[in-house]
């Protein structure tokens, strides 16, 4: 069976759910204690090397770059498609992330929180970064989180929508808390990927 590997990095402010939305896809499993201002992910240092077969995760340092790095292959149609996965790691309030962090990437995740406007005003920050930095065809996925939390909503579904719409980027609120959207979010990445044969 065909192997596609696909890199795909986050961005978005601090505390959104970025790691919890990664944590969730790899290892389906939800950490409400990941502590947003510590600025470094603590769960990818306290897993095994090799957590299974489908994951694997690291941070690492080089320089002034911190990034969490986790994959998981997972079978869409005829072929398997490893997601490597490249988190911030609290480089956020920087704003400038390395070159190294976007090189490569197949896409790109831009979170925000429903409950909290200025997450979604910063995206456009977000989005303007990534065109700066990021490969030319990168494919940009907006993705409104904590989605279970709609009776302290900040942001309308539909205006995150029509911006999404207005930049090509695929749109879906989730709830890395009730796993909700977070495997379609990367199958609908990994649909809109083109195939390099
Ligand atoms: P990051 O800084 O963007 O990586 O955000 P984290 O993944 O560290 O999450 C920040 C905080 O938001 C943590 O307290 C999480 O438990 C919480 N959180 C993350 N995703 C969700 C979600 O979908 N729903 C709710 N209610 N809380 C969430």
């Amino acid at each position: 069976m065909a192997l596609r590997e696909l890199k795909v990095c986050l961005l978005g402010d601090t505390g959104v759910g970025k790691s919890s939305i990664v944590w969730r896809f790899v290892e389906d499993s939800f950490d409400p204690n990941i502590n947003p201002t510590i600025g470094t992910k603590l769960f990818v240092k306290i897993l095994p090397l090799s957590a299974t077969f489908n994951s694997l995760s690291c941070s690492f340092s080089t320089g002034q770059v911190r990034a969490s790095f986790m994959t998981k292959t997972v079978q869409y149609q005829n072929e398997l498609h490893k997601f490597l996965i490249w988190d911030t790691a609290g480089q956020e309030r920087f704003r400038a992330l390395a070159p190294m962090y976007y090189r490569g990437s197949a896409a790109a995740i831009i979170v925000y929180d429903i409950t909290k406007e200025e997450t979604f005003s910063t995206l456009k920050n977000w989005v303007r970064e990534l065109r700066q930095h990021g490969p030319p065809s990168i494919v940009v996925a907006i993705a409104g989180n904590k989605c279970d939390l709609t009776d302290v909503r900040e942001v309308m579904e539909r205006d995150a929508k029509d911006y999404a719409d207005s930049i090509h980027a695929i749109f879906v609120e989730t709830s890395a808390k009730n796993a909700i959207n977070i495997n379609e979010l990367f199958i609908e990445i990994s649909r809109r990927i083109p195939s390099t044969d």
